[in-house]
């Protein structure tokens, strides 16, 4: 049996940005009774607190949850009855301005500036350069509109690509492009989890709604996790009932 559920965030636990709905919390404590969990997302912990812990009833068993903000350059833990860093790898300040500026470069190269923005379309995590091309405050109809094919993203991503020599430039979210250090992707996220869960590869499993060529959670299928492409929170929910029933002890 497999021994960690692994999950991507925004699109396959919850809509993009919104905290977890109560059914789907109440499948994650009951699942966390029957294996570990971890959920990686390119947000950064705050993004973590409100929309996954302060969504877990309080009887959830925390102590098995392994939380990865901004694609697993950063680690959290339930450690002695509080949520504690357990690594983190930050930007340079010369990594930071390189990024910034291509970025700069890329939104006019492409021609995809957007006529309104509602926010900041940089958000800086640390570990991680995230560019929301609406903004981070964009409304969710907004955002689904903008790039429903994906095309404008990809073509940021190709000017990004040649500017960016050493970064890792991935496709997340509805309008968003998530920029790390080269090699820290979802895959990386599932190597420090086999190192820090004690859990090999073979007994993972991973759920993402990205999980195409470009998309960000197709790192983890790529380096031979078995990996589930869910349309949306409401079929993972689905697949988790599923599994949580098919694996409840039985009485006696
Ligand atoms: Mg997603």
């Amino acid at each position: 049996m497999k021994q960690l559920v692994a999950f991507d965030l925004d699109g396959t636990l919850a809509e993009s940005k919104q905290p977890l709905d109560a059914h789907m919390a109440a499948c994650l404590r009951s699942l966390l009774d029957l294996a570990l969990v971890s959920v990686i997302s390119g947000g950064d912990w705050k993004q973590f607190e409100t929309q996954v812990i302060a969504r877990l009833p309080a009887d959830a068993d925390l102590g098995r949850l392994f939380i990865m903000p901004t694609t697993g350059a950063k680690l959290y833990r339930f450690v002695e009855g509080g949520w504690r860093q357990i690594y983190a790898e930050t930007f340079t300040a010369a990594e930071r301005g390189q990024i910034l500026t291509a970025l700069e470069r890329a939104v006019d190269d492409a021609g995809v500036r957007p006529d309104k923005l509602w926010g900041p379309q940089i958000e800086d995590r640390g570990t991680q350069i995230t560019f929301s091309a609406l903004g981070q405050q964009a409304p969710i109809d907004a955002k689904k509109g903008w790039d429903p094919d994906q095309a404008k993203r990809i073509a940021l991503q190709r000017q990004l690509v040649t500017q960016l020599p050493g970064f890792s430039i991935r496709i997340g979210g509805t309008t968003s492009l998530d920029i790390t250090r080269e090699g820290v992707d979802k895959a990386y996220a599932i190597d420090r989890l086999i190192e820090h869960a004690a859990v090999p590869r073979e007994a993972m499993l991973f759920f993402g709604d990205a999980i195409y060529p470009g998309g960000n959670d197709d790192p983890v299928r790529a380096a031979g996790v078995d990996s589930v492409r869910v349309r949306d929170p409401a079929e993972t929910a689905a697949i988790l009932e599923s599994l949580i029933a098919w694996n409840r002890p039985l009485p006696g």
